[in-house]
């Protein structure tokens, strides 16, 4: 165990009411729901298979109602005969639940929007015409037998005593969860564990939690409704979504694993290899500091932790590269020490002894300074061999 042991002290874990953890993955709807985006039906196919080999439990598989290409997409991934469950989003109208129920998928969201605000200003609705079209909604998709996740939009800015009778009426029409969406992203962990514990206990209805990126706090919020009892949490791989995102497969899924130590039967060996899939098949480039995926998670350069980092991996880093299918990687550059270039030329098949060392270092380091970048290999490699063979590298006289 390499996380701080202080997650683990009985007065931080009595917080905690974990129950049945699972997660419903929107990748491939609140996920393309980001601006630019569009997955082609074989990459969400595709995408939907290394889902379901790292086991999540739901796949929210698109909007059929959208396009009949979105409804056929949708269809293939039913077909698929994946573990998951496979989810159709529809608003709460007959027309969307029907390009649903055509798609074969065995579970189903509702979608309205609950709050003052959405009400008075999009819908242009009534509580009451709320409540009503969730509930005549719910009952038509229960009596074709879908499993129902009844989303409550902009549910973090709606009155509770609202939020609760929502969720207590959608139960009654046949709801089996209430999403709770923090459509804008504009919730705390102290909050979030608020709402959660407050709707889990007057309602006894389930909890998904559906968390926005906007203030760099979804994944602590879907961590916290965890925490609370929530049975689901909605992410997406790269955290992908509207504005700044959803809450994150790989940053969720590695919590409860590394941070909370939970015995979860998430398979992590794919997660490196779907982020970057998605990447591609998304156009949005993982930032390079991003946590759990990004290319310097494992890349160190500084003298202090390449030395420590080759002596014992876990002084710094909590985990391995290879348990997601990552590798780490050791860049040569201006923070560079004596180990990580004698390491380095090693891997690169070239004996120096110590003084060499120390002249390599030198021009590493001003050539580094003057580029204003790391070295790659041949850059090394040519200074190294002109050290050694007793020339003088042509950085050395810049
Ligand atoms: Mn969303």
């Amino acid at each position: 165990m390499f996380v701080s042991p202080y997650n683990f002290k009985k007065e931080v874990m009595k917080e905690f009411h974990f129950g049945d953890i699972k997660i419903n993955d929107t990748t491939l709807r609140d996920g393309e729901q980001t601006p630019g985006v569009v997955f082609s039906e074989e990459e969400k196919i595709h995408i939907a298979r290394l889902l379901d080999e790292i086991g999540v439990q739901q796949i929210e598989a698109g909007t059929p109602a959208m396009s009949p290409s979105e409804e056929k997409t949708v269809k293939s991934i039913v077909k698929e005969g994946l573990n998951a469950s496979i989810m159709g989003w529809s608003r709460a109208v007959k027309d969307d639940i029907d390009a649903v129920l055509r798609t074969d998928a065995d579970s189903i969201a509702i979608s309205i929007a609950t709050s003052d605000i959405h009400l008075k200003y999009k819908l242009r609705m009534t509580r009451e015409e709320v409540l009503e079209k969730a509930v005549t909604m719910t009952e038509y998709a229960k009596s074709h037998g879908f499993y129902i996740s009844l989303n409550s939009e902009d549910a973090t800015r709606t009155d509770l005593s609202f939020l609760e009778e929502f969720a207590r009426v959608g139960k009654d029409a046949g709801a089996d969860r209430i999403r709770i969406c923090d459509t804008l992203g504009v919730l705390i962990p102290a909050s979030c564990r608020y709402i959660t514990k407050r709707i889990i206990k007057d309602t006894k209805m389930p909890v998904e939690i559906h968390t926005h990126n906007d203030y760099g706090l979804a994944v602590a919020n879907a961590l916290a409704a965890f925490e609370s009892g929530a049975e689901y949490a909605s992410t997406t791989v790269n955290g992908l979504g509207e504005r700044a995102g959803n809450s994150s497969l790989e940053g969720v899924i590695m919590a409860l694993l590394k941070l909370y130590n939970l015995d979860q039967p998430f398979k992590i060996s794919k997660i490196y290899e779907l982020s970057r899939y998605v990447e591609k098949a998304s156009g949005i480039p993982i930032p390079p500091g991003r946590s759990i995926v990004g290319a310097h998670m494992f890349t160190h350069e500084s003298g202090i932790h390449v030395d420590g980092v080759l002596k014992y991996p876990f002084t710094y880093e909590s985990f391995m590269p290879d348990e997601i299918g990552a590798s780490r990687r050791i860049v040569i550059g201006k923070h560079s020490g004596k180990h990580a270039i004698w390491d380095k030329l090693k891997e690169l098949g070239i004996e120096a002894d110590k003084e060499h060392l120390i002249e390599i270092l030198k021009v590493v380091k001003k050539s580094s300074e003057r580029r204003k970048s790391a070295l790659t290999d041949n850059e090394l490699k040519a200074i190294a061999m002109d050290i050694i063979e007793g020339r003088t590298p042509a950085e050395a006289s810049k």
